[in-house]
């Protein structure tokens, strides 16, 4: 049976996307790391250079080795971390396991260096020294470490053991000192690890809280309150990012502007919750046919509605069209004083393969003045800006496009 190591990642609280950065926050340790290194070494070359250089020799590569685990976890984390499908393979707890392998490492390390020191030394000075750069490097991991609190445990046994152990076959007096040492250190770093990693968790709870406040916010800026569908300001930024893509790709863009007949006298006639239930309908209904991930329908204000449909000619958008006004007609919302003894819509379309300059608005008017020509011609109807090509070149020339002639 594989032995599992406990869960060594604080936050069980939190959601997944955190304790990933929980994990990232552990691995982003490489300036550490080697500044660590840099100062091992340095003891190391103080206190056995000159006198035991095979034992300097040989924890110098058992460092460099220890470095190099290190450096390599973290590059694989953070390649694993760049692939699409990296976070499924492995767990953070999984991760938060294998960065424990490396910060053992390194606390061994440091424990059989300490022990080196107290076996090789009769020179209580000297250990007194590496006692204490040991002890700097613990509280420095401490807070480096918190978010895993059962590694920076570890840590502390693996270095503090072999110090007390190397005290009491060299020096029993020393223990006196070394003994208490490592038992407040010790304690230190569990009030540390606790503090901190309570610090810790709260904070990226209200970040995670505040994350989601923000989306909610977006969402909500961007939304309809009465139909749930996206609102003009949604709109607004739609059609710019379309009409960009639209004009790069050259590729047409078409609206439908969509406005409900006779709806002052529904309003009049039904009350307004009425009204504002048949809205509902509407937006329902409109976006239905919305079939295409670009497609997109939004409530542009009071009883009008649009849908942009990239990608799409001017004939297709009017079969869309005519699908949403047949849809309203079959829903058979009664309406007493509409002729058709129903609610029903009319339609506006408009179509452009926009050229670079072109604005946005143009294409709004064609599908405006489309709409307007429905309501004249009868109502409960759908036209197309294309149907008047007067109408077109007056719009065109207005928007710049085409230089009036005379
Ligand atoms: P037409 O066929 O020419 O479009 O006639 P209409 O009566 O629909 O046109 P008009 O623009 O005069 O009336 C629009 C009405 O829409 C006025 C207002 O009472 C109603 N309206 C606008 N926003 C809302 C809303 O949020 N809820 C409700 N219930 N009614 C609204
Ligand atoms: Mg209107
Ligand atoms: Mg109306």
């Amino acid at each position: 049976m594989p032995i599992r190591l406990p869960v060594l990642l604080l936050g069980g609280e939190l959601a997944p996307e955190y304790r990933w950065r929980l994990v990232h926050s552990l691995f982003a340790q490489r300036r550490s790391l080697l500044e660590g290194s840099l100062a091992f070494a340095a003891v190391l070359a103080v206190c056995l250079a000159r006198t035991h250089w095979l034992g300097f020799a040989t924890l110098l590569v058992a460092t460099l080795l220890v470095l190099g685990l290190r450096i390599a976890l973290e590059r694989t984390f953070t390649r694993a971390m760049r692939e699409p499908a990296g976070r499924l393979r492995h767990s953070a707890d999984a991760w938060a396991r294998r960065f424990s392998v490396g910060a053992m490492a390194t606390a061994a390390l440091w424990g059989i260096t300490e022990l080196c020191v107290f076996m090789r030394f009769n020179d209580p000075l000297m250990q007194m020294f590496v006692t204490m750069v040991q002890a700097a490097w613990l509280s420095a991991a401490t807070v480096r470490n918190a978010a895993a609190p059962s590694t920076m445990a570890a840590q502390c046994i693996l270095t503090l053991l072999p110090t007390v152990v190397g005290a009491l076959l060299t020096h029993p007096g020393f223990v006196q000192i070394v003994a208490p040492l490592s038992l407040v250190q010790l304690s230190a770093a569990a009030a540390t690890v606790r503090y901190t990693g309570k610090q810790i968790t709260r904070l990226m709870l209200s970040e995670q809280r505040l994350e989601t406040a923000n989306a909610r916010l977006t969402e909500l800026s961007a939304t309809d309150g009465l139909t749930g569908i996206g609102n003009r300001r949604a709109f607004d930024t739609v059609l710019q990012t379309e009409w960009a893509r639209a004009t790069r790709n050259a590729t047409d863009l078409s609206l439908l502007v969509i406005d409900v007949d006779h709806f002052k006298s529904f309003n009049d006639r039904y009350g307004h919750p009425a009204g504002d239930e048949c809205l509902r309908l509407i937006a329902d209904v409109t976006q239905r046919p919305l079939r295409r991930p670009p497609d997109f329908a939004a409530r542009f204000g009071g009883e009008e509605f649009v849908a942009l449909l990239p990608g799409t000619s001017e004939a297709a958008a009017r079969d869309v069209a005519d699908r949403v006004r047949q849809a309203v007609v079959a829903a058979f919302v009664p309406h007493e004083t509409n002729p058709m003894g129903c609610v029903t819509i009319s339609i506006g379309v408009a179509s452009m393969a926009p050229h670079p300059g072109d604005m946005a608005q143009t294409l709004i008017g064609l599908a405006d003045q489309a709409l307007y020509r429905a309501k004249q011609r009868g109502r409960n109807q759908v036209r197309t800006a294309g149907d008047d090509l007067a109408m077109r070149a007056w719009l065109a020339v207005r928007a710049g496009a085409i230089r009036p002639e005379g």
